[in-house]
């Protein structure tokens, strides 16, 4: 089921009785999910991913725009007539229903024609069970499940209506990191293997850069930037998204262009063809540095960190806003941990110019603005 949204708008009223300021959750989204597809809502917390996620599923109406599923408009239609499926970070399992009784318990209160017998909504919670892995722990009470186990009663509890499109709001954000890797793996197959048009919110970049076909990036209401997890990560459409998605995350120096040429502190480190003269922020990713002896930009050397197959080297430059260089380099390198300073030269398509003001990308050579960015 394809999910459109058309300039969804949520606005709060002021809840401070002193000033009138309300609050734009959500500023005129416009984005298509396509069918069968699972799509990350990424951004930090409060941007309005959770309220984009109820006016999707009809427990919030929106201010203004339109929500259609598949060529129907729902904007009007109540959460019960929507066919989702809805999965919160907190389980929200009744808690002294069995596993069984909870998965059940959708199918009970279905009216009129979609009333079903014993038998069949027997057969669907144990298929709805089997999916997500469960279907032996039908007789437990929520209270006698790990985390990881009452989160996939939600998610069969969510499916066994077979939804037309399936939300998930930080599913994950209350289990510990292995059993969150885990569940992750687990989602991303059940999503496959019904094909279930998905939306799943996410604070965390490298969640939702995993489990993706297309990441949403939002910031304080406003999307910034859509495509795939690969996509952002390699063309960032400003500052805010190039800072957002990668771990270690993306160094960011103060730079200026000079005839052509992009200069770190006196470093003149890489030719930027097309650039007038202008300060810039410069982004480079940590796999962007080649260490090399003449290389141009010379940063003091702190630490070197050994990780297997890649070695991390630390090190300072005066002339950056993150706190250290990080860059990842293959183990092959040879680095003289003694030495004072490390120098680097830099791979043209892993660094990233920004406009001071603005912070919106200045391209430079051959780097060319992503396509969905053109037609915003
Ligand atoms: P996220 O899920 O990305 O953390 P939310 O969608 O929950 O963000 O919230 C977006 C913004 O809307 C925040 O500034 C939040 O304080 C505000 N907000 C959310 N719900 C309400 C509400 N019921 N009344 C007033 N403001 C709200
Ligand atoms: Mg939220």
């Amino acid at each position: 089921m394809k999910v459109e949204l058309q300039n969804l708008t949520k606005i709060f009223p002021s809840r401070n009785k002193k000033s009138n300021e309300e609050v734009v959750a959500v500023s005129d989204f416009t984005f298509t999910i396509p069918d069968g597809k699972l799509v990350g809502l990424l951004g930090p917390s409060g941007c309005g991913k959770s309220t984009t996620l109820y006016m999707i599923s009809g427990l919030q109406n929106p201010t203004s725009g339109k929500i259609f599923f598949g060529d129907e408009d729902v904007t009007e239609l109540s959460p019960e007539n929507r066919g989702i499926g809805l999965v919160f970070q907190n389980y929200a399992l009744y808690p002294h229903m069995t596993v069984k009784q909870n998965i059940l318990f959708p199918l009970q209160n279905l009216k009129g024609a979609d009333k079903m017998t014993k038998e069949q909504m027997l057969e669907r919670a144990y298929q709805a069970a089997k999916l997500v892995q469960i279907d032996e722990l039908m007789d437990r009470k929520p209270s006698e499940l790990s985390g990881g186990q009452q989160q996939r009663v939600a998610i069969a509890r969510a499916l066994v209506k077979m939804p037309r499109v399936l939300l998930l709001d930080e599913p994950l954000s209350n289990l510990d990191a292995r059993l969150r890797l885990q569940t992750r793996e687990e989602i991303r197959r059940i999503q496959k293997e019904t094909g279930i048009t998905t939306i799943f919110v996410t604070h965390d970049q490298e969640e939702a850069m995993s489990i993706s076909d297309v990441i949403v990036v939002m910031k304080l209401g406003v999307v910034q930037q859509t495509g795939k997890p690969q996509e952002i990560y390699d063309n960032p459409i400003n500052l805010f998204v190039a800072k957002f998605l990668g771990t270690p995350p993306i160094n960011v120096f103060a730079g200026a262009v000079r005839a052509g040429a992009l200069y770190i502190g006196d470093d003149k480190v890489l030719d930027v063809p097309g650039v007038d003269d202008r300060e810039v922020y410069v982004g480079i990713r940590p796999e962007g540095f080649i260490p090399a002896a003449d290389g141009a930009l010379v940063c003091k050397l702190s630490n070197v960190e050994v990780m297997g197959r890649d070695v991390s080297i630390v090190s300072y430059n005066d002339s950056m806003l993150t706190p250290t260089v990080r860059s990842i380099v293959d183990a092959d390198y040879k680095i003289d941990i003694t030495a004072e300073n490390v120098r680097f030269n830099l791979k043209p398509h892993k660094v990233f110019l920004f406009d001071k003001e603005t912070e919106k990308r200045i391209y430079f050579g051959d780097q060319k603005a992503p396509a969905a960015a053109e037609e915003n």
